[in-house]
């Protein structure tokens, strides 16, 4: 009997297109990386006897071990995914591009389940088809981070200083700072009972990371010296044509601009794609994550914005740069922590190298991936 794998579990859970034969490759070295960061954070006792008896991977003793828990993991985080908040916000950047007469080429925008990250990216998975896929972890860590500042900000634009909340929710963002940065993303996970006060710095957050990927889908179907928006510069043009990723990322605030333009109560829209920099500088100025290679730094990327925010609406402008003040502040006060934990977390990691790796192999087995010979 063909025992069910992953991509199964994933059919089974949502209307999305038959995923055991998309993305292969891409989503198994996702789900195992998720399958060893739940080990290390969730399931440390197993690691611990995995060492106290030294089990072979192949042997029964290990198996007995390792497959339930992992069987579990798989069966409930692959049921999860934001699917439906990804279609939403599909629709409604299509009409705003419908506006300007942009009808892009695309097949789908597809949660892949996977939660340890924050990534999305446009590519094939079919070969003949373009979409754009998102990890979960894009849309959930995006929900924390918000959540946690929203009060903040609140208080920022009421003009008062002391909420009797502040405590608890720097707290969260702490929390889900580290949440992040340790790949571990039941961190914030069932901690958070407050509802927020409007969606607009969520919605932002969420819909700029979309469509910076659909201003790739743009630029591939009409080429990089194409504009669809309103006329710019021609030292930005020079800076667009330069580099795809600050292309794609003008073509998203562009993008979240008119959406504002038409909802402007919105007032946090497009704060949502600053703060998502401002978090990310935070991080790379502290040496907690690497500054990307194919992609400008979160610094550049974050100035980038906030200038073109200043020359379309200056008091939103004035707004964001008291925003940026309060999240420094709060930034300030949870740092070390946050240094702290992720490097003892980074430490502890090294000692259960050996036993990660044997669940590695084993996930690898049980997802089917070196039958192929994948990595
Ligand atoms: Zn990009």
């Amino acid at each position: 009997m063909k025992r069910k794998n992953v991509y199964d579990l994933l059919a089974e859970s949502s209307n999305r297109p038959g995923l055991s034969e998309a993305q292969k490759r891409a989503l198994r070295k996702n789900a195992i990386n998720d399958i060893i960061e739940y080990f290390y954070s969730m399931r440390r006792y197993i690691l611990w006897l995995i060492r106290l008896f030294r089990p072979k991977t192949e042997s029964f003793f290990f198996s007995f071990l390792v497959y339930g828990p992992m069987k579990f993991y798989l069966r409930h985080t692959f049921k999860l995914n934001y699917q439906d908040v990804l279609d939403i916000h599909k629709n409604e950047i299509n009409e705003v591009l419908a506006d300007h007469n942009i009808n892009l080429n695309i097949d789908g925008i597809n949660d892949v389940a996977r939660w340890s990250g924050i990534n999305a990216e446009f590519t094939s998975w079919f070969g003949s088809d373009n979409r754009i896929t998102v990890l979960s972890g894009t849309m959930y860590f995006s929900h924390l981070f918000c959540r946690s500042v929203e009060p903040l900000l609140v208080s920022i634009d009421n003009g008062d200083v002391h909420s009797a909340f502040e405590r608890y929710f720097r707290n969260m963002f702490k929390r889900s700072c580290i949440g992040f940065l340790t790949n571990n993303h039941r961190k914030g996970w069932s901690r958070m009972f407050l509802i927020p006060e409007d969606f607009s710095m969520l919605d932002g957050m969420e819909k700029f990371i979309i469509s910076h990927e659909m201003g790739h889908a743009f630029f591939s179907q009409y080429g990089i010296t194409a504009w669809p928006f309103e006329s710019i510069s021609h030292q930005r043009k020079e800076l667009i044509s330069s580099d795809e990723e600050i292309g794609a990322d003008f073509f998203a605030i562009h993008t979240l601009c008119h959406i504002y333009l038409k909802h402007n109560d919105k007032k946090r829209l497009m704060w949502g794609a600053c703060m998502f920099f401002l978090v990310f500088r935070l991080f790379e100025e502290e040496g907690l994550i690497y500054i990307p290679t194919n992609h400008p730094s979160s610094k550049d990327r974050y100035h980038y914005l906030m200038d073109y925010i200043r020359e379309v609406d200056s008091a939103l402008y004035d707004r964001y740069i008291r925003y940026e003040k309060g999240i420094l502040g709060f930034w300030e006060s949870v740092h070390d922590t946050v240094k702290q934990n992720v490097f003892r977390y980074k430490e502890n990691r090294q000692n259960y190298l050996a036993e990660l790796s044997q669940i590695e192999t084993y996930a690898k087995h049980y997802l089917r991936c070196s039958e192929e010979g994948e990595e």
